[in-house]
């Protein structure tokens, strides 16, 4: 079984800090494979709070009966969600199959519940028996976002059944992530900082696992391949690919289908979209660097010209002095 989790990560962004502690942290969401011995040890010891079942044609929601509004809507958007994505990445929806979907109204309930390690988690979903748990609350992220997060890896898990393994994990999260996010700001500037600097992780480096020290980077790459993917080969691509890699179990057979290229040739045109694209941005720190040094020059010869003005005042002022005061003794020698 593989679990997919969804958190929220303070690591990035502090642009949006307005003062309130909750909205100094990253408004990016990241995810994260879990490793499969986590999950053995962290078997969510579930679900005392969630007593009531809600049944919708795709979904059977477990929530807490305190909440039946919230469960409604949760249920409401999930469906909504479940149409979209399965239209985009081709899954015909299956009438006798729900998607368990377990709704937290806290974001403390859900952890406890799920007993999580990582108190950043939003949402996750996973492999089997394809449970969604989410975080409702909306404290962190909108209920929809994390909604459509989630749906979308357990859309995934349904055209691939038992190829699921054989999706690297960038292109299960990027497509996740694609999915979920309309506002790409704070993962472009993620992406065109490690670009300008030569920082990249190398795609192929996370087919299984994300580094746990740059997984915001990880998941901003992720959404970036995946972005380029549908903009270069079409909003059909991700559907061909997934179509593909199901039929095969071969992930090099799924990428041609969509792309008519290998991994190796996409994640380098990729690479190569990003160069182009972030070029501008390097030369405007080169711009902003040697303007820098524009400045600081001007600033010297600005000082140096204030102390000529300044000294010369200083002798006007003095020779005036000088002059008044001749004058004066001139004026009063005879009287004195
Ligand atoms: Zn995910």
């Amino acid at each position: 079984m593989m679990i997919f989790r969804s958190w929220w990560s303070k690591s990035r962004d502090r642009l949006q800090v307005t003062g309130h502690r909750l909205q100094g942290w990253s408004r990016t969401i990241a995810y994260c494979l879990l490793p499969i011995a986590w999950l053995i040890l962290a078997s969510p010891a579930f679900a005392t709070e969630l007593t009531a079942v809600m049944k919708t044609p795709h979904f059977t929601v477990h929530y807490d009966p305190a909440d039946h509004f919230l469960a409604e809507s949760t249920a409401s958007a999930s469906q909504e969600e479940l149409t979209r994505i399965s239209k985009d990445l081709g899954y015909a929806i299956e009438p006798n199959r729900p998607i368990p979907l377990m709704v937290y109204r806290s974001h403390y309930a859900f952890i406890h519940e799920g007993g999580l390690a990582d108190r950043f988690t939003v949402g996750t979903a996973r492999t089997g028996d394809e449970r969604i748990s989410v975080d409702a609350s909306g404290a962190f992220v909108t209920m929809k976002q994390v909604m459509a997060h989630e749906i979308t890896h357990a859309v995934i898990f349904r055209i691939l059944g038992p190829q699921t393994r054989a999706l690297p994990l960038w292109v299960n999260e990027g497509l996740a992530k694609y999915e979920s996010e309309i506002y790409t700001e704070v993962d472009d500037t993620i992406v065109a900082d490690a670009a300008a600097h030569g920082t990249l992780i190398g795609l192929p480096d996370l087919t299984t696992e994300f580094p746990s020290d740059r997984s915001d980077l990880a998941y901003a790459e992720s959404a970036s391949a995946m972005r380029y993917l549908v903009k270069r080969h079409g909003a059909d691509a991700p559907k061909v690919m997934l179509g593909e890699l199901a039929a095969t179990g071969s992930f090099d057979k799924a990428i041609a289908k969509a792309t008519r290229e290998n991994e190796r040739a996409f994640v380098a045109d990729w690479t190569n979209s990003l160069a182009r694209r972030f070029r501008l941005l390097r030369a405007w720190q080169i711009a902003g660097a040697f303007g820098g040094a524009i400045m600081a020059a001007l600033a010297v010869v600005a000082f140096i010209i204030r102390r000529r003005r300044m000294a010369q005042a200083a002798r006007e002022w003095e020779w005036e002095q000088f002059e008044d005061s001749m004058e004066r003794q001139l004026r009063d020698w005879p009287h004195r």
